[in-house]
């Protein structure tokens, strides 16, 4: 937004300011600044790339105070760090789970873009630049089918049916069912082991007939799906890992 208002003029941009570095037990932690003429106090996040922090500055508040803050709230930024683990870009020789399975990522040559699981691996062949595209957009496609199955089976089962079904990049949620009957979830969902992708598929076709979470809601899931426990359990211990994969922060 502001580099919107600036481009209108509207907003005067200032010099810049230095960025600093703390050490937070043990651990360099890069500080960088930014002035916000609507900014109403500091604010900060972590950084892209998670090297460390970016604060946002009122107007009249200076480095000094920006950079005390960061000392001060030293707890939350490692505390944060760790929660959320480190973007992992998806490369030639890294690892993705898929389907719960850990494989390695390989690239074969130039040929035309096929993608291929073999055993611990996952081959993506084409041109390297583009090897996180096309295996996101491969993952994608994947998770799309597991989903529709998924999706089909518990509607069959649970006397519902639903319009549409989309998969999406969301951060905040799993899925998400609208009162129409479309049905959107995350493609993330099929790095997870399947048990966690059918019950997050159970959870929002329950929902086509009970849009709530109530007492009515978790008797159909839990009587459809088994493993609802174990899943969400999964989900809030290695969520954040699905989201850290070309992650989009
Ligand atoms: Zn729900």
């Amino acid at each position: 937004m502001s580099r919107f208002l600036e481009t209108l003029g509207l907003v005067k941009r200032r010099k810049s300011l230095e960025p600093a570095q703390l050490a937070i037990e043990g651990r360099p932690i890069a500080v960088s600044f930014r002035r916000h003429a609507k900014a109403r106090r500091l604010i900060m996040r972590l950084s892209r790339d998670r090297s460390g922090v970016v604060i946002t500055l009122p107007p009249r508040v200076g480095r000094n105070e920006a950079l005390e803050f960061a000392k001060k709230s030293s707890r939350w930024i490692i505390e944060r760090l760790t929660v959320e683990p480190a973007a992992r870009p998806l490369r030639a020789g890294t690892e993705i789970l898929i389907r719960g399975e850990l494989r390695q990522i390989r690239h074969a040559g130039s040929r035309r873009g096929t993608i291929t699981l073999s055993e611990n691996a996952v081959i993506v062949a084409g041109d390297l630049a583009h090897l996180q595209r096309r295996l996101i957009d491969w993952l994608k496609v994947e998770a799309k089918r597991d989903l529709v199955k998924a999706s089909e089976f518990y509607a069959q089962a649970m006397g519902v049916s639903f319009h549409r079904l989309s998969v999406r990049d969301q951060k905040s949620r799993w899925g998400s069912c609208t009162s129409d009957g479309i049905l959107s979830y995350s493609w993330r969902l099929v790095l997870a082991p399947p048990f966690v992708l059918d019950y997050v598929a159970a959870h929002e076709v329950a929902h086509l007939r009970h849009m709530n979470h109530g007492r009515g809601f978790w008797r159909l899931v839990l009587s459809h799906c088994s493993e609802a426990s174990r899943a969400k359990t999964w989900l809030k211990k290695h969520g954040a890992e699905l989201h850290a994969y070309a992650a989009i922060r």
